[in-house]
């Protein structure tokens, strides 16, 4: 079996011991950027029918390379209003939406033949600054928003907790999106998705009722540090902030 053969099938094992005898189904999202195509169709072949992209510089020749594979592709990245349109056209969910402005214009150019774009609402619930995503108290204004829109559908919310080794510390970080997502559903919106965990912390999202958990180190080993910060600054404007989930 290919090393990345044998660390899915790590992951997965962990996702069920994780899951502690709860039947809810947590969906894998392997996050392949920074990987060339080659290691995408290798995971494939291991079972992996989720992935997540962050540049869409480098995500495109990839998807269109492996649109035979029939795959869903997830955008997980921080994503200016410019690259909106390619985003629409070439993936199935986004994940990172912070702003109405940028949810109208996904809107607006997702081809209706497609189907509706999924769509996760990213929520800051680790309070840093380098950390995309509303603030908890605007999450509901903004799902409304993404909820009315007619190209979209709204699935849940997404967050990313700081860089800690601490399992409580984590779960306490998670524990916070889940009550965002408990007061939204209770002002009437129907979310089925808590896109949360990551390879250094699945464990604790999963006990704190993620539903879609974004792994990639643990799947497809280190990424070359040079490789996505190079890809990031290829882009027009990358700003402030590093998507790749560590401050
Ligand atoms: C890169 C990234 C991940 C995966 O991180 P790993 O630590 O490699 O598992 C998950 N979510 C987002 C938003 C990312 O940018």
């Amino acid at each position: 079996m290919s090393t990345i053969a044998d660390n899915l099938q790590a992951v997965r094992r962990r996702i069920s011991e994780a899951l502690q005898g709860d039947t809810r189904t947590v969906t894998l999202v392997a996050v392949s950027k920074a990987k060339p195509a080659e290691a995408l169709r290798e995971a494939f072949v291991a079972g992996a029918r989720d992935f997540g992209e962050s540049y869409v510089q480098e995500a495109l020749p990839k998807l269109a390379s492996l649109r035979d594979l029939g795959a869903t592709w997830h955008f997980i990245g921080h994503l200016q209003g410019n690259k909106a349109r390619d985003v629409a056209r070439g993936f199935d969910w986004v994940h990172g939406v912070d702003r109405a402005r940028l949810a109208a214009a996904l809107s607006k150019a997702r081809p209706a033949e497609l189907g509706k774009l999924n769509v996760c609402v990213q929520v800051n619930i680790s309070g840093e600054a380098t950390k995309g995503g509303v603030a908890p108290t605007d999450a509901l204004a903004l799902a409304r928003e993404v909820a009315a829109l007619p190209n979209l559908a709204l699935r849940g919310l997404m967050g990313m907790a700081a860089p800690m080794e601490d399992l409580a510390a984590q779960r306490r970080e998670f524990a916070l999106l889940r009550r965002v997502r408990d007061e939204i559903v209770a002002a009437g919106l129907a979310l089925d998705t808590l896109s949360m965990g990551m390879s250094d912390d699945f464990e604790a999202a999963i006990a704190e009722g993620s539903t879609m958990v974004r792994v990639g180190t643990a799947i497809f080993g280190a990424r070359d540090s040079r490789a996505a910060p190079a890809q990031a600054a290829a882009q027009s404007d990358p700003g402030p902030r590093r998507d790749d989930g560590r401050a």
